[in-house]
């Protein structure tokens, strides 16, 4: 059904205004930045809003992995090592491996994430995909997602009679937020003591392969795609010490253990 846009608007109107008389939050601090932000939808309303879009969304990325529950808990395992230092570990996290094709991970309102099984393939050690978790809290923490509700909000309610508004835009994270992503990872890491370079090595890797053609571009694409932004993680990661947790053996074995089993 094709809704007119007077429509539309006078919806997402009507929306706003119960909003603004129910959980209208008004000015607050991010918890992330410490920035001053205008929001308006609660912490209540953004984590409803994410679980309410779950399960359509896992639908649409090939649906739950559950083939290996013991891969299920250490992903869920890692992720909760860096939600629980993050600067929202209160936030109901769910992490949860889909059947994608493609390498892929991202972060639902409220602290859902979905990382792909074949994403997981591509990744050496528990401190990669500790990295790709990190940057995804990055986006649950600072309300990346909720932000990007919002903006939804705004442009459904003016429209676009122009079409100057790009159609990315609002409906997926900018390009700062992805760098603050990278940002806070990177702090989250370090906090639940992993190497901090594995943002790098992941990167590094990404670039050869590229280069090679041997890897679709959309890889890693919630990670440094343009050589600035890798050029300022790599300032960013040499603030921290060369330690940490790789883990690339228990990573390996925990991955690679059901593809094992099959083809005996
Ligand atoms: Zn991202």
């Amino acid at each position: 059904m094709i809704i007119p846009p007077l429509f539309k608007s006078i919806f997402v109107f009507c929306v706003l205004i119960n909003h603004l008389f129910t959980d209208f939050e008004g000015f607050q601090t991010n918890p992330a930045n410490g920035h001053p932000e205008f929001r308006f939808i609660s912490e209540k309303q953004e984590i409803m809003g994410g679980f309410s879009q779950a399960r359509f969304v896992i639908q649409q990325m090939g649906g739950e992995f559950t083939q290996d529950p013991e891969l299920s808990a250490y992903v869920a395992y890692v992720g909760h090592r860096i939600a629980a230092v993050s600067d929202r570990p209160y936030l109901p996290y769910d992490f949860v491996i889909v059947n994608d094709s493609k390498p892929n991970a991202m972060c639902l309102p409220g602290g859902i994430i979905l990382i792909s099984h074949r994403m997981l393939l591509e990744l050496k050690s528990e401190a990669e995909l500790a990295a790709i978790l990190a940057h995804e809290i990055g986006h649950a923490s600072a309300r990346h997602c909720a932000k990007g509700i919002e903006r939804r909000w705004i442009f459904d309610l003016i429209g676009d009679p122009f079409a100057l508004i790009p159609r990315w835009f609002g409906l997926g994270m900018t390009r700062n937020e992805e760098m603050e992503a990278d940002y806070l990872g990177m702090e989250y890491m370090a906090r639940a003591g992993y190497d901090v370079r594995a943002v790098i090595s992941i990167a590094d890797r990404r670039r050869h392969l590229v280069k090679k053609s041997l890897l679709p571009l959309e890889l890693f694409k919630s990670h440094p795609s343009h050589d600035t932004r890798l050029q300022a993680n790599l300032r960013h990661a040499e603030k921290f010490p060369l330690s940490g947790d790789r883990e690339e053996e228990t990573y390996q074995t925990m991955v690679y253990w059901y593809w094992v089993i099959r083809q005996v």
